[in-house]
This record gives C-alpha cells, sequence and structure tokens, in this order.
C-alpha cells in the first residue's frame, strides 16, 4: 500500500535514471521524453554542465538564510536583468509562488501609491497559475477550486473575448494576468497584436501588466521569453519550471516602477534563492540564454512542426490542429486524447494531456534531431493503430 495521498493519477511507470532525453525505467525499459517534467528538465536529463555545478557547489555552500548577501543570487538576478525587461528579480522555489508574489507586487504597488482599491486581478477563465489558494481562484477553474471555499480578489473574462476583456476591468483592477502560451489550458499562443494591444490598454487603464512566463518561458518558445517579438514589455513576468533545469526554482522579475513597493519585510522565502539553487540557476541561464542555443531551438522547432503538420494532413479525421511555439507543442485531437497518450506511452514516447484534447509535447530543448524523427515515427504508428 501506498503511503503518499491519492491527488495524483500516477502512470505505473517508475525511473531509476535519465540520460538527455531519455528515460530509464525500474523495469528497465527505454523511454523517449517528450514532456520533461512539464517544461523542467530543459537540458534534459543528467546534462554534465549542471551535475558539475551541484557536484561543486554541494561541496561549498548549500543554504544560507536571506538575512545575508547571497552573490550567486545577485549574479543570476544581473543575467536575468540583462537579458529582459526586468530591473528587480525575487527568487522562490516554485512557479505557484512565483505567481502568487506577482499578484502581491501588483496589489502592493497600488498601496504604495495610495490607492487602496485596486487589488483586483484579471485573468482568463480556465488559465492556470499554480495551485496555491489564490492561485487556484486566478485560474478560475472549476475543478480546481472546487471545495476550497472561496479567495476573492479575481475576475475573468475568455481567451480571446475582447470585449469582455474591457468590460472587466473597473476601477478597482490592479492588472491584467496571463500567460502568455496557455500551456495546462491546451497550448493557446496569445498573437503579438494583441500582446501589444494588451499592452496599450493597460497603459490606458493605468493597470498593471502580468505575464506569467512559468511554463513558456526561459527559451522554451524559441525566444527566451515567450513575448520578445511582440516588443511589449511587461511590468511583472512570474517565472519557474525551466530555469532550474530540474531544481525547484521559481522567480519574480519585475520593472523599476513596481519593484520600489517591495521594501524590507513586504515578502520573503526561507529557500528562495539559496545559493545551490542559485548555482544551478545560473547554469542553466548561461546555456539557454545564448543566440546560438536559441536559434537551435528555433531550428528544432521547425521541423517538429514540419513533421507534425505533415501528419496532420495524413490523418485529418485524427489530428484537428497542431498548435503551439518553439518546443511548447500541442497536436489538438477530434477526441478525448487520453487512449492516444496512453498509446504512446505503450511505444515508449512520453507526452502529456492538456485541455482541448491536446497531447502536448515538450521535449528538451536541446533535443537532437533524430530523437524528434523517432517521436514522430512513434505518433505516426499510433495514429495509423487508431484510424
Ligand atoms: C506550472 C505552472 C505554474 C505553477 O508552477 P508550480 O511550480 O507547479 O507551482 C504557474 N503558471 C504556469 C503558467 C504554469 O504552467
Amino acid at each position: 500500500m501506498s503511503n503518499l495521498a491519492k491527488n495524483y493519477n500516477r502512470k505505473k511507470i517508475s525511473f531509476s535514471y535519465g540520460k538527455g532525453s531519455y528515460l530509464f525505467s525500474t523495469d528497465r525499459k527505454k523511454y523517449l521524453d517528450m514532456m520533461s517534467g512539464i517544461a523542467v528538465n530543459s537540458l534534459g536529463h543528467a546534462h554534465p554542465k549542471l551535475v558539475k555545478t551541484i557536484r561543486d557547489q554541494s561541496k561549498k555552500l548549500w543554504h544560507v538564510s536571506n538575512a545575508f548577501q547571497i552573490p550567486e543570487g545577485e549574479k543570476l538576478a544581473k543575467k536575468l536583468c540583462q537579458k529582459t525587461f526586468a530591473d528587480y528579480v525575487i527568487f522562490q522555489n516554485s512557479g505557484a509562488e512565483a505567481t502568487e508574489a506577482a499578484i502581491k507586487v501588483a496589489r502592493r504597488y497600488f498601496y504604495s501609491i495610495g490607492k487602496l482599491n485596486k487589488t483586483r486581478i484579471l485573468c482568463i477563465k480556465n488559465s492556470f497559475h499554480g495551485r496555491t489558494l489564490a492561485t487556484i481562484f486566478a485560474s478560475g477553474s472549476k475543478k480546481m477550486t472546487q471545495g476550497f471555499g472561496h479567495v476573492g480578489g479575481f475576475d475573468h473574462f475568455d481567451f480571446g473575448n475582447h470585449k469582455s476583456l474591457k468590460k472587466k476591468i473597473t476601477k478597482n483592477t490592479a492588472a491584467i494576468m496571463v500567460e502568455t502560451i496557455m500551456g495546462e489550458g491546451g497550448i493557446k499562443v496569445i498573437p503579438d497584436w494583441c500582446l501589444k494591444e494588451l499592452r496599450k490598454l493597460c497603459d490606458k487603464k493605468k493597470i498593471l501588466l502580468i505575464l506569467d512566463e512559468v511554463q513558456c518561458g526561459i527559451s522554451r518558445s524559441g525566444d527566451f521569453f515567450a513575448f520578445e517579438k511582440s516588443k511589449v514589455k511587461p511590468d511583472i513576468v512570474p517565472i519557474a519550471k525551466g530555469i532550474g533545469g530540474g531544481f525547484p526554482i521559481g522567480a519574480v522579475l519585475m520593472n523599476k516602477k513596481v519593484a520600489k513597493s517591495m521594501t524590507p519585510g513586504t515578502h520573503g522565502s526561507t529557500f528562495g534563492g539559496n545559493p545551490l539553487a542559485m548555482a544551478v540557476g545560473n547554469t542553466v541561464m548561461d546555456i539557454v540564454s545564448t543566440k546560438k542555443f536559441l536559434n537551435n531551438v528555433k531550428k528544432s522547432s521547425k521541423y517538429f512542426f514540419l513533421k507534425l503538420n505533415k501528419l496532420k494532413k495524413k490523418y485529418p479525421s485524427i489530428i484537428k490542429e497542431i498548435r503551439g511555439k518553439g518546443l511548447l507543442i500541442g497536436i489538438q485531437l477530434h477526441t478525448d486524447q487520453t487512449k492516444f497518450i496512453k498509446k504512446l506511452i505503450d511505444k515508449q514516447l512520453l507526452t502529456i494531456r492538456a485541455a482541448e484534447n491536446v497531447v502536448r509535447i515538450l521535449p528538451p530543448l536541446n533535443v537532437k534531431k533524430n530523437e524528434i524523427d523517432l517521436a514522430i515515427k512513434i505518433i505516426d504508428k499510433v495514429c495509423s493503430e487508431i484510424k
């Protein structure tokens, strides 16, 4: 009997080790990992540079309190700010903590300028911002909030419904918070022109723009941030998943204007930004933020999309749409995807579901061409069997 609570519906597979894009199960099967622990293992498994970083840092220093200077964290914050819109960073340990901190920063900003009633956050219905009490209510999903009472302060509009979005902004709205690319919600990309309009709208209404890049950020989209091409500058951006490459790291990035309100005592985290985590973050950042690495993500993405769109043409009665950007890819099926994903796993390809019948593909960002070919071959086979 398992003593783990039943809050997950776990598959009966366990792994003993991983290498690159592959996972090896305890029953000695080799799986091609195209879910990367849900966009976490951005450099695959047991990347030599990450292994070395952990080994070196673990001999020196794991944890000290944020009561002290932490040079490794200073370094990572500097890199994040040099690469992006941000001026300041607060480190956390997970995505939900990062989005929760983003909400706090938005509210605190308006508090600091004396606009005490501006506390509400406007979000997309059935989005995903994490599993803390506040963030489940931010997500506006019945399934996630059922049985957990009520946390107020969030309003919702439907993805793509611009009329409703504008109508839902009130004098009490502090910020609009959206995922640049909805991950759990079905790999739905907010187009660049929409991001631009969102920024304009926020400026006009004097409210803040929070872009949740926990899943789509850290080079997953082919750019360091998925909003980069739009040239839009958000005020606050929570990140997590990919920045640790498997080590739990979260962070909230923000501009000078809002960061001013985060004075001593307004936020904190015992673990957040500890030297071991920061050492790993620095190594991930050094690898994934280079132009060469990003070009390679774009190249892999182009190839993957080309091949998947061919499969869509070959199996129009099974595949409805290929969605996404970079290496955040969704195969939308005409019917429920559960059986399809199970068949992929039986053929030793790991993917994960998303809403709207989507099979989500999240390979490591350094995935190789022959690994994409293998994934395509397995997906093709499963399509042909279902047909
Ligand atoms: C995964 C995710 C989160 C929550 O991250 P956790 O580390 O699971 O707390 C928040 N926002 C988005 C967009 C995510 O995909």
